[in-house]
């Protein structure tokens, strides 16, 4: 039985935060991911992290998926998948020239992002790109216009910042920061450049505001929050901040094991959240840990239904691999859907039992 710490302790409830943990991109990094491997002989590689968790990085390591962080590190002929968070041009070139295949699993709310790049530095503009600099995400941003871009830190603000020209500024975002650190530049930015190009809202996508926005109302509920996801994860670390912010102590945590039994000391009710990259068995086991008197109950701030398909150039593959078995063992009836169609409803915590199993 798994050892609990709440009995030792006043911990009435968990509040569970919904939304929380995977997002669609990284939903479907994932299942993409998990082709691969059903795909392809071991190895296959991946650029990066295909999302910034340490479980889901390892139980990928355990069927043969080799992370690189450098692209020449692929072997001439491997089959190669680029990671959610977007790569720099010359990688998605080098990984053409070099890979058998190439399957980028790239968020799409990260690709606007480089096509809001190209576009803007082609017309001249001088970008602020608010980011963290040395993520992956906010590497493979810049390197669309590494000359027009100037990346400044959330935390530090707009500095001494000079454009060349006043009336041509732009600002975008990587789109996992936390919402009152980029608002604070934001105003900088306005007030100092009354002409600044940016997005209508911001460019913080909707899963990084959604958990956010219920990080902050469970701040109004909570003694503590936990927050489940990996260091290197940015929108991780971006809602433990939401919650300090707010005035409530807030740790991350990887796992379960993490929990140290003081910070539970004299709290009564608990708020638990995950970061997009986060496996809801984590949660799972960080709520059985804790044990608390009265259960947990959800704190659900909206619905999310966002669903990005499988990377083009992997839904080919999947389409003809089922071509191949249909033709060979059984026709499908009309009336099933395929791999493609049943998608949708396939998550990625069932392909990670799958690669788990
Ligand atoms: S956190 Fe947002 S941008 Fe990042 S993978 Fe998820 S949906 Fe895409």
């Amino acid at each position: 039985m798994t050892p609990t710490i709440g009995d030792a302790m006043s911990v009435q409830r968990v509040l569970l935060a919904e939304p929380r943990g995977f997002c669609a991109g990284v939903e479907m990094a994932i299942k993409a991911l998990t082709w691969m491997t059903r795909i392809f002989e071991p190895p296959v590689y991946c650029y990066h992290e295909i999302v910034h968790n340490e479980w889901v990085v390892r139980a990928f390591e355990k069927v043969g998926v080799i992370f690189v962080d450098d692209i020449d590190e692929v072997p001439e002929g491997a089959p190669v998948m680029l990671s959610a968070h977007g790569s720099a041009p010359e990688v998605v070139a080098g990984a053409s020239e070099r890979a058998a295949v190439v399957i980028d699993a790239v968020c799409p709310l990260v690709t606007k992002v480089h096509h809001e790049v190209k576009k803007m530095s082609s017309k001249g503009y001088d970008i602020i790109y608010v980011g963290h600099q040395g993520h992956d995400e906010a590497v493979g941003t810049v390197a669309e216009a590494p000359d027009s871009i100037t990346l400044v830190e959330p935390e530090q603000g707009l500095g001494d910042y000079r454009p060349s020209d006043d009336s041509k500024v732009a600002l975008l975002a990587q789109t996992t920061l936390g919402m009152y650190e980029w608002q604070k530049v934001m105003d900088d930015a306005s007030a100092r450049f009354p002409d600044l190009a940016t997005a209508r809202k911001s460019d913080l996508c909707y899963a990084t505001t959604n958990r956010q926005e219920a990080v902050g109302q469970l701040s109004d509920e909570c003694d503590l929050i936990l927050v489940v996801g990996s260091h290197n994860s940015s929108n991780t670390q971006a809602l433990v901040r939401v919650a300090k912010e707010n005035g409530v102590e807030s740790y991350r945590i990887d796992s379960a094991d993490d929990i140290d039994s003081a910070w539970l000391e004299g709290k009564t009710v608990v708020g638990l959240t995950a970061g997009a990259s986060a496996p809801d068995h984590l949660i799972e086991e960080v709520i059985d840990r804790i044990d608390p008197e009265q259960g947990f109950e959800l704190w659900k701030v909206t619905e999310e239904e966002e669903y990005f398909p499988l990377p083009p150039q992997l839904r080919q593959f999947v389409t003809t691999l089922q071509n191949l078995v249909e033709a060979g063992v059984t026709a499908k009836q009309p009336a099933e859907g395929g791999y493609l169609e049943r998608d949708r409803t396939w998550t990625a915590s069932e392909a990670l039992k799958l690669i788990s199993a």
